[in-house]
């Protein structure tokens, strides 16, 4: 499971996503700007379970029933199928043997890989929502992986968040290739520092609390429960009013090399931005500008800048 300094960003898939034909009525779901956006930064590893554990295609559909929290899989017409029991292992396998992945797409609604709000149908009265069979036992396995549903991609902020926790995770798996160490556990959490604060300020100090604590002895232990936090941090997503302190902790690092008016200027911007008339791409860009003029070896260490590629645009929606 060890994964190499320029490893590629792999992230598993639901198979159907990608166009491959794995539907229970012969079709798929493709999702381009899945497939021709995020493909071009990602390896997609697709994995259809139910294709998997041997179901043909075409298939009967199945749905969830029962128990919210431990509902069955069973065919809709033929009452005889119930595979609850060969998604269970497949996602438990699948956790052990995948190789490193720093997130997870997942075709949401799907009685096997919908991540939340799956319908599961009870004998009376209307549906309650649970998981997908599948999805849960992965997820049980590995819980801090970034993981999200296609459809929840549509909304910029969950996208920019999906996306952000799969850079962050990948940078993790890359400090986990070299063996990590005290000193590199808190050079990873000080280069995150204005990421975390952007979630919340209180993660940044609980966390560098931990970070700060850590000894070679305990060293895997302390990473282990780094990483969870760390990752629940991220999951929480930022908000406007957070990046605008951390946009203006930031202008700080320039009060000696700005005028009056480009400090004024960047005020504004940020003043707009934190009240919702600008997207965080706008003062992004204008501090980038400053900091290429006016280079700073601690702000230069930041992830934050630049999460994830410019390209990918994500800035330019929140
Ligand atoms: S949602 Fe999951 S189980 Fe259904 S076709 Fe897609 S990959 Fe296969």
């Amino acid at each position: 499971m060890s994964i190499a300094a320029t490893s590629p960003i792999r992230v598993g898939i639901s198979a159907c996503l990608l166009g491959e034909k794995v539907r229970f009525d012969g079709n798929h779901k493709l999702d381009r700007y899945i497939r021709d956006t995020l493909g071009g930064y990602f390896e997609f590893v697709p994995i259809c379970p139910e294709v998997a554990i041997g179901l043909g295609v075409p298939r009967p559909t199945l749905r969830l029933e029962g128990d919210p929290q431990q509902p069955r899989a069973v065919g809709v017409t033929d009452k005889s199928i119930d595979v609850t029991i060969p998604l269970e292992r497949y996602g438990r396998k699948m956790a052990r043997e995948l190789p490193p992945l720093a997130g997870y797409l997942f075709k949401a609604r799907s009685p096997s890989c919908g991540m939340e709000r799956v319908k599961v149908y009870q004998d009376k009265g209307a549906p309650k929502a649970g998981q997908g069979i599948y999805v849960r036992e992965l997820l049980a396995a590995r819980p801090w992986l970034p993981a999200e549903e296609e459809g929840r991609l549509g909304d910029p902020v969950l996208r920019e968040n999906f996306v952000e926790r799969v850079f962050a995770y990948h940078r993790w798996q890359q400090l986990g290739a070299t063996r990590i160490t005290p000193a590199r556990l808190l050079e990873f959490h000080a280069r995150h520092k204005l990421i975390l604060m952007s979630h919340g300020a209180e993660y940044y100090r609980t966390l560098g609390r931990q970070a700060a604590a850590v000894r070679r002895e305990t060293i895997k232990d302390t990473a282990r429960d780094y990483l969870a936090g760390f990752m629940a941090a991220l999951q929480r997503p930022a908000t406007r009013k957070r990046h605008a302190n951390v946009l203006q902790h930031l202008l700080g690092y320039l009060k000696r090399s700005l005028d009056h008016a480009d400090k004024a200027e960047l005020l504004a911007c940020i003043d707009s931005y934190r009240l919702g008339g600008l997207p965080l791409i706008v003062p992004i860009t204008l501090l980038r500008h400053h900091f290429r003029r006016h280079p700073d070896p601690y702000v230069a260490q930041q992830y934050y800048l630049e999460p994830h590629p410019a390209e990918l645009m994500l800035r330019n929606h929140i």
